[in-house]
């Protein structure tokens, strides 16, 4: 196997302690990386590189580890910006939501959703992104969520069932008969092909006592749990998610401070997803009351096309900073190893020695230039580490 040297590294960013300058940060300068296109084997001062098959050179440049996206709806057909102009215009607007999305989705061919989510992991790839979930939630049939789970899981690198989305046009009249469809059958069907189960639970979409069902039910067929909750207003969901032990609870924009202690003393992650926030001309979460209180906090995208079209994890490292309060560094610990904690893996999001090797150097002699420099491409290459014989979704902790 072909040894690759990253050299001449101005700052390298591993997120592993034991590297570096012992900082969560695991920070070196003037550092060089070796891998053998799989994983990290070397990590040292330029000095000391050992010598390797393959040199690459980069000259000053910022080395991250690829940003691991932790919330995304991949998966879907057609658009919506007619909602987020008359949304920006301050008009009121109902071109059906979610419903509109789940419309053009089940009317697309399969291929057709392939070829456009490849386009969309294409655009996340060119920014720095590495490790991508994906959700269903589009179709809200019994086959309909399996061939979306299905597709989650050849495209990404973690796939969630979210059958429990919104109450499918079907079940307007009968919500109970819906929850019980997610939690039975639907259920029954794409388990085998998604590691997480996801509900979501807000105003306007599931109540806590529906989102325990279906999370109950999901844990009993053998998924890991995660929660979309306190988007639209305090509504119990973050307390739900730490009580039934999530990965992670995702938006987390309507926080009290029983929410904070109880996030921050669980090993739920906090995902924050201020691309929704600026979408919507909403409120961001408060972070800052989450890092102090000494919360895991995860950043990504919730790339989806009603409220945040949004591929880009240097742009929600910018958002992060400027409106959330958090630190550069803050911020992109939370999209790298914060997204791997949020998706329990171990091996993505640092560089230390044994992590896979997804490397991303930046245009840029450090990685503050993330926030510094918002809008401008600057990743200049990316190194996706090669997937096991499994394919994507080889990760071990991998249960289905
Ligand atoms: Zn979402």
């Amino acid at each position: 196997v072909p040894t690759h040297l990253f050299d001449h590294i101005g700052e390298l960013t591993t997120n592993d302690p034991s590297c570096g300058d012992g900082t969560p940060m695991g920070r070196l300068r003037d550092a060089a990386l070796l891998t053998d296109g799989e994983s990290v084997l070397w990590v040292g001062a330029s000095a000391d590189a050992p010598a390797a098959d393959e040199r690459h050179d980069v000259q000053g440049a910022a080395v991250i580890p690829g940003f691991v996206d932790s919330h995304t709806h991949l998966v879907f057909a057609g658009e919506r910006s007619d909602e987020f102009e008359a949304r920006m215009a301050g008009e009121r607007y109902d071109g059906g939501g979610i419903a509109r999305t789940v419309a053009a989705t089940r009317a697309a061919s399969t291929e057709e959703l392939a070829t456009a989510s490849a386009r969309r992991l294409f655009e996340m790839a060119a920014a720095g992104t590495t490790t991508v979930e994906i959700k269903s939630g589009y179709e809200l049939t019994v086959t309909g969520e399996e061939r979306l789970c299905w597709l989650a899981r050849e495209l990404g690198d973690a796939a969630t069932f979210l059958g429990a989305h919104v109450v499918a046009p079907e079940y307007a009249r009968d919500r109970d008969g819906y929850v019980e469809l997610v939690a039975g059958e639907m259920l029954r069907a794409c388990a085998p092909l998604v590691r997480f189960a996801d509900v979501f639970c807000d105003a306007g979409a599931f109540s806590v006592d529906e989102a325990r069902h279906v999370l109950a039910a999901a844990r009993a067929a053998g998924l890991d749990l995660r929660v979309h909750a306190n988007q639209l207003g305090p509504t119990g969901g973050v307390g739900l998610a730490v009580e039934v032990g999530a990965a992670s609870v995702d938006h987390c924009t309507y926080l009290d401070g029983r929410d904070v202690e109880a996030l921050s003393s669980s090993s739920t992650v906090a995902t924050l997803l201020p691309g929704a926030e600026f979408a919507t001309r909403s409120p961001y979460p408060p972070a800052r009351a989450l890092l102090d209180a000494g919360a895991t906090v995860a950043l990504a995208t919730d790339c989806n096309p009603g409220t945040s079209y949004v591929t880009s994890m240097p742009f929600v490292i910018a958002l992060a900073v400027r409106e959330m309060h958090m630190s550069a560094d803050e911020a992109l610990w939370a999209a790298t190893r914060g997204g791997a904690a949020a998706l329990r893996r171990d091996d993505v999001g640092r560089l230390g020695v044994g992590a896979r090797a997804d490397v991303v150097v930046l245009d840029a002699p450090r990685a503050a230039f993330l926030a510094y420099r918002p809008g401008s491409p600057l990743v200049a290459s990316v190194a996706r580490a090669r997937r096991g014989p499994e394919g994507h979704d080889a990760s071990p902790g991998r249960r289905a």
